[in-house]
């Protein structure tokens, strides 16, 4: 499945909340639906999904946390897999999130993950991003080493389908120290582009797809990453915050109007 190109995301990850189906379902109706190339994502806790898909259409505009590793014959048991997620019309899968990484994942557990995806016709959106940001720039060996490891192997056609997500760990969520500001994205996009064309051998890196995700919380922070070079935002809080929600997919329209 190609990303689509003239769309911007918001990807909106509930993570683990809410803790009842009753509030999962307030959550989502109080969702505006998608309008035209703005592609509004509920990435919900997978009991409530069903749920969440029946509420929320187009089916593909509900996606999912993660898969499970699947090393051939598993059986790990309450595990997800890439078929079961695409047979419920479903199109994108978020993967290497940082907590899932601080968890014990490793970069060769995301490619295998992405692999599997692509294999199965989804959209992995594969976050990396650096531990923390210093003056010398030595947080883009970080970056490096990520994309590196993440993406080992994977050509320029893979890349048509994969969205990355730059999360700077330090800019995400309640334990950030900071909002990243637009320069640094700008640059760290640039980055990003540069090396996935080295990894692929493509000298064109226009097509590369970022979105970036840390604490954002309002349309004009929104308006700012647009601007920076992104092709959206992954949310985690403003998920779950109709009044954030809002002012973010109202800089996304006003930014998409001024196009
Ligand atoms: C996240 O955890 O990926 C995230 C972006 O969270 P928040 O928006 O709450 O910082």
């Amino acid at each position: 499945m190609l990303v689509p190109q003239n769309n911007i995301f918001v990807f909106a990850n509930w993570k683990t909340k809410p803790a009842t189906l009753a509030e999962a379902k307030k959550i989502i109706a109080s969702y505006p639906k998608s309008t035209g190339r703005m592609e509004l994502v509920a990435f919900p806790p997978f009991p409530f999904m069903g749920m969440v898909q029946e509420m929320y259409t187009p089916r593909r505009l509900v996606g999912a946390q993660n898969i499970t590793e699947l090393v051939p014959a598993s059986s790990f048991v309450g595990g997800v897999t890439p078929s079961q997620l695409a047979s419920m019309g479903m199109r994108y899968v978020i993967v290497g999130h940082s907590a899932v990484r601080a968890a014990g994942e490793n970069d060769q557990d995301i490619n295998t993950k992405i692999r599997a995806l692509l294999e199965n016709n989804m959209i992995p959106i594969v976050c990396i991003g650096e531990h923390a940001r210093d003056e010398s720039g030595e947080f883009f060996h970080d970056i490096e080493e990520q994309i590196q490891g993440t993406f080992d192997g994977l050509t320029k056609k893979d890349f048509e389908s994969i969205i990355i997500a730059y999360e700077p760990l330090w800019a995400i969520g309640e334990e950030a120290l900071r909002d990243a500001i637009a320069e640094e994205v700008e640059e760290t996009v640039i980055f990003i582009k540069r090396s996935i064309g080295t990894l692929t051998g493509n000298q064109r890196i226009g097509r590369t797809t970022i979105v970036y995700g840390g604490s954002v919380s309002n349309g004009e922070q929104a308006q700012d990453l647009l601007n920076a070079g992104c092709r959206g935002v992954l949310l985690g809080r403003a998920s779950l915050d109709p009044k954030q929600l809002g002012s973010i997919i109202n800089g996304v329209k006003t930014y998409r109007n001024k196009k």
